[in-house]
């Protein structure tokens, strides 16, 4: 018997785990990008938080961190897997520190009292010991009066040590790139833009995928993995889909400095502020969520902007900075002693709409993402990074019975 031909769509994480996982399992894939490379978009361009639920503190029913825990606690163990190769090094060694803004849509108690919660069900999770580290004891501490003065500013009301880390994404992106394009069994269908997906004979049998390019081929199966691509394909084959829902396009730095710098990764909690990620002492992830969010929609599809370069880029950072300042005023440092600084980011879907100033908003829980399915096509909304490579694993197992 011939193998069954694939198509996943959309050569982000999602998409290059899905194709990985389907070609071990014996699948003939076509992984389709309209970038040049794979792993070139989103997943490359974004923090990495292998999340554990506490940035949802603000989701009052802890769903979130009952959603993404099985899967980040996984996301080591089978990372490793996809591309061959250890993580060590390319991961925070750390715990963040977040840092209760006077602004937060959640006070103190609330938050304390939420990040118990979390922590209780990180450590009754069987999981607990595979994450990044073993958080099977895990907790979260309060920053003493001393330790927040000298990190943050006047609008910082408390300051909290998470045991979350997080993945230097853009490492990561260069690995898959590279096991994807080396699998057995994955055909690499680059500079190719998906228009549609249509059923050649009912929805359990083929299904003929078209792009801009004139691509036009039958596949046994199709994934659609297209994150911020990925509804207008849907709607073609005839998945439609149930608003709300909003897409956002963020951009951020990522900076190199010079000479190695201690600063914590902090992150300035809940709404819409920013953070700093400290790989490895000289890779940095900053971000300051109003300066960073350059175009929002409630439509099919978000136009990607252009990134900024040049002066434009210089601006950027320059506003990125000074918000950043004011809450964590050491940072100038990482600044100052910049190697490189790119501007880049990426697109977040997620169910619901409002904006993160709003308590009640849909956009303070992410636990209603997954796999929807159409006979043999399959769409999947990621959610999240952290959870990515458990879903494509589930996803594979089930397609392949
Ligand atoms: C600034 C920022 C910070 C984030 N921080 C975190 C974090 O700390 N932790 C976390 O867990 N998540 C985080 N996220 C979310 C996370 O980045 C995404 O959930 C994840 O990367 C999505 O992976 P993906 O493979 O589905 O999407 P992508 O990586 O975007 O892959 C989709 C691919 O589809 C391609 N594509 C789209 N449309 C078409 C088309 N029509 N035809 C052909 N190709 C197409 C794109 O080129 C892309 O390569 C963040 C997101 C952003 C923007």
């Amino acid at each position: 018997m011939s193998r069954r031909r694939v198509a996943v769509l959309g050569a982000g994480i999602m998409g290059s785990a899905v194709a990985i996982e389907l070609a071990r399992r014996g699948f003939e894939v076509t992984l389709i990008d309209r970038e040049a490379a794979p792993v070139a978009a989103t997943s490359r361009w974004n923090e990495g938080k292998i999340h554990l639920g506490y940035l949802y503190g603000a989701d009052p029913t802890t769903a979130t961190a009952r959603h993404i825990l099985p899967g980040s606690l996984r996301f080591a163990e089978l990372a490793r897997e996809l591309i061959a190769a250890d993580l060590d090094g390319h991961t925070t060694t750390e715990d963040d520190i977040y840092l209760l803004h006077r602004d937060s849509v959640v006070g103190p108690d609330v938050m304390r009292a939420r990040f118990d919660a979390i922590s209780e069900l990180v450590r009754r999770h069987p999981d607990a010991g595979r994450y990044l580290v073993d958080v099977s004891d895990a907790r979260v501490t309060e920053l003493s009066a001393a330790e927040l003065d000298s990190l943050a500013g006047a609008d910082i009301v408390a300051g909290f040590r998470v045991p979350e880390r997080s993945m230097d994404t853009r490492w990561f992106a260069d690995r898959l790139a590279g096991a994807v394009a080396s699998e057995p069994g994955v055909s690499l269908q680059l500079e190719t833009t998906v228009t549609g997906a249509e059923p050649r004979d009912g929805d359990d049998g083929r299904w003929r995928v078209r792009a801009g390019n004139g691509f036009d081929e039958d596949f046994d199966i199709v994934v659609n993995a297209l994150w911020g691509g990925r509804l207008p394909v849907d709607v073609t084959a005839g998945l439609t889909p149930r608003p709300p829902w909003s897409h956002r396009f963020r951009l951020c730095v990522f900076l190199r400095t010079r000479t190695e710098h201690e600063h914590p990764s902090a992150l300035v909690a809940v709404g819409p502020f920013g953070d700093v990620k400290n790989y490895n002492g000289r890779d940095f992830y900053l971000s300051w969520y109003p300066v960073g969010l350059v175009a929002e929609s409630a439509g099919l599809e978000l136009d990607a902007p252009a990134m900024p370069t040049g002066r434009d880029a210089e601006a950027f950072t320059g506003r990125v900075r000074a918000a950043l300042e004011a809450v964590m005023p050491g940072i100038g440092r990482l600044f100052d002693d910049a190697e490189s600084a790119t501007v880049h980011g990426g697109v977040v879907f997620a169910r619901g709409g409002g904006t993160l100033d709003d308590p009640h908003s849909e956009l303070h829980r992410r636990d209603r993402y997954g796999v929807e399915r159409r006979g043999t096509y399959y769409s999947v909304d990621t959610g999240k990074y952290s959870t990515a490579p458990w879903s494509a694993r589930f996803l594979a197992a089930e397609i392949a019975g």
